[in-house]
Parts: structure tokens; C-alpha cells; sequence
């Protein structure tokens, strides 16, 4: 079976990047104090969301994060902050300059800088977050994409039985389109 790439964002995604400022504002002062990025709180519903997308057969979820040029510590600070919350992502983090580098099918991410990704760019609204990691569960879990050549077949040929069959009962109440009904 061929898995499908997923990129999760760190900050603001899985990680509560705005609920450590005192405002929201582009360069925060407080992201370039020691500590800032390690002592970030889980996002709300990221730990069931990304459970979610680890517990699907067809994904292969990464983690696809941007590190501050302006200090040193920011990529090993979120390593820590990984081996801490998402153990299960610690071996699967790619830690760019610039997230457009990076192939895979799905990129989740809040930040509209990067919605040319080459895959699909899946947006994440972070002033909702609860909500978005259940609609993005729920997009996995539903998505007809992940499925295989075999598996899309079957699923083809289900919809056609489905046709035949209310067809069928059309008929049987004299509701009919079927061409060899109507002679
Ligand atoms: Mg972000």
C-alpha cells in the first residue's frame, strides 16, 4: 500500500505559539528569549488529532517546521518539545528555512506563505483549534484520495449497484427510466 506524506506545522498547529505572547504580533519579542519554544503548550486538540492521522494505515505523518535563523536554540528546543509531546514524531521531523522545499502529499499548516507547497496545502484556522483537528480527522478518515486503485474500483462499483438497485425499485412503483422498462 502506498502511504500518503502528511506534513504537520509546529507552531500554531501542534504547538500553542500565540498563547505564550502577550500579543500577537509578526517577530514576538518573547520567541527569542531561551526557553520559548521548548516550554510551549500542546495545542488544543492536537494530541487527539494527531493520534488520529498516526492511527490511519495510509498516512505517514512528518513533522514540517520552520526554525528562527535569529537564535541558535529554536531547532533543538523543538526537538525538545517533540521527544516531550509527540514521542512518535521525534524521528520524523524535517527542520527547513523554507517549507516549500519539502515533497510530500499534504502540508496542514496556518501560515498562507506556504499554501504553494507542491501537494496539497490544507490550511489550519488557529483561532479555532479544537475544532480544526476534528475537521481534519474527520477530512483523513473520509478521503477518497487515500484510497487504492483496487479500493477506488470497489468503491465504483458499489455506486453502480446503488443506481441499478433504485432503479430497480422505481420501477417496481412505475417510476421508471430504465429504457428496456419503458418498451
Ligand atoms: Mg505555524
Amino acid at each position: 500500500m502506498t502511504k500518503k506524506t502528511v506534513f504537520l506545522d509546529m507552531d500554531n498547529v501542534i504547538a500553542n505559539f500565540d498563547g505564550a505572547l502577550a500579543a500577537v504580533i509578526w517577530d514576538p519579542p518573547e520567541m527569542f528569549v531561551p526557553g520559548f519554544f521548548r516550554n510551549l503548550k500542546v495545542m488544543p486538540g492536537a494530541k487527539e488529532g494527531v493520534q488520529a492521522l498516526l492511527n490511519n494505515p495510509k498516512l505517514n505523518v512528518y513533522i514540517g517546521t520552520k526554525h528562527t535563523t535569529a537564535t541558535d536554540y529554536s531547532p533543538s528546543e523543538k526537538v525538545g518539545w517533540v521527544r516531550e509531546h509527540f514521542p512518535k514524531l521525534l524521528k520524523k521531523m524535517c527542520i527547513v528555512t523554507d517549507k516549500l522545499l519539502l515533497r510530500g502529499d499534504y502540508l496542514i499548516d496556518d501560515d498562507l506563505r506556504w499554501k504553494d507547497f507542491d501537494g496539497h496545502f490544507i490550511h489550519f484556522d488557529k483561532t479555532k483549534p479544537e475544532e480544526e483537528w476534528q475537521r481534519i480527522a474527520k477530512y483523513f478518515e473520509n478521503n477518497k484520495d487515500l484510497l487504492s486503485p483496487q479500493e477506488k474500483a470497489e468503491v465504483a462499483y458499489q455506486s453502480i449497484q446503488n443506481t441499478l438497485k433504485a432503479n430497480d425499485l422505481l420501477c417496481s412503483m412505475g417510476v421508471c427510466s430504465h429504457k428496456e422498462h419503458q418498451e
